[in-house]
């Protein structure tokens, strides 16, 4: 609806941004994490790039809001922060709990958990870990969603949606969702395509299910149910960032969306 307008430099951008996010309600940055830990593969960040990240954002005004925060402006039914910036986390690792949420109450700031409801164990005993990885159990998660945190659907079992029977598909999407809600106090509106792998009859089973938007990766847009993510990984410096926030909004009002 704005992709016409003129482009500034990027030094100018990220106030642009603000400015224009909070008049329009779309163009959100969203940047999406997975594990955070020293060590590990190149989706994982280090516990001191996220101390960089999130710091940077605070430094620059940036404020954490949720995808229903982002929804509701959208809708009409809330407004945006004049600085607004999603921060997502895929998987449901354990460093989650570990690594994220301190980091992110000590600065005051919020984030949405992109759980596998298929890897939550019932204790600490019969914790699921695969490779180098745990993953949450479900007191974990419960934690999560108790300290503020916005709790999504990262499906059961984390398997390539497209080649799944209907019956699967629709197992995938659903009970994740009824499982989320069983354990956390809040309703489960966000869905996270595994390796954001988005094919039209997933959006559609997605949609149908009664969720409200879902995330995906750089191909993503501001529809509710592809929205797009900045892939976070190692690496990535606070300077990465910055540019990283202004190439998303001049993508963002370039091309329409
Ligand atoms: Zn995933």
């Amino acid at each position: 609806m704005i992709g016409s307008r003129r482009v500034p430099r990027p030094q100018t951008a990220l106030l642009l941004c603000a400015a224009l996010c909070a008049a329009c309600g779309e163009g959100v940055p969203i940047l999406m994490y997975h594990s955070v830990s020293d060590g590990g593969e190149p989706l994982t960040v280090t516990p001191d790039e996220l101390d960089a990240h999130l710091d940077f954002l605070r430094s620059q005004g940036f404020e954490t809001i949720t995808l229903r925060e982002v929804l509701d402006a959208h809708d009409g039914a809330g407004k945006l922060p004049r600085h607004p910036v999603v921060l997502t986390f895929d998987d449901g690792y354990q460093d989650a709990a570990t690594q994220v949420l301190p980091r992110l109450l000590a600065r005051g700031q919020k984030a949405s958990f992109f759980i596998v409801s298929g890897f939550c164990a019932r204790d600490e005993a019969s914790r699921v870990t695969h490779g180098p990885h745990g993953y949450l159990t479900w007191a974990e998660v419960r934690a999560l969603a108790d300290a503020g945190m916005e709790i999504g659907s990262h499906t059961v079992s984390h398997r390539q949606l497209a080649g799944l029977h209907k019956a699967e598909l629709r197992a995938e999407i659903e009970q994740s969702r009824a499982a989320l809600q069983a354990y956390v106090d809040q309703r489960i509106d966000f869905f996270a395509y595994p390796f954001n792998d988005q094919r039209q009859w997933v959006r559609r089973a997605v949609e149908k299910a009664g969720y409200r938007g879902a995330v995906v990766g750089a191909h993503g847009n501001t529809d509710p149910f592809t929205l797009q993510r900045l892939t976070m990984h190692r690496g990535i410096s606070a300077a990465d960032l910055r540019s990283m926030l202004s190439e998303s909004w001049e993508t963002s009002y370039t091309e329409g969306g």
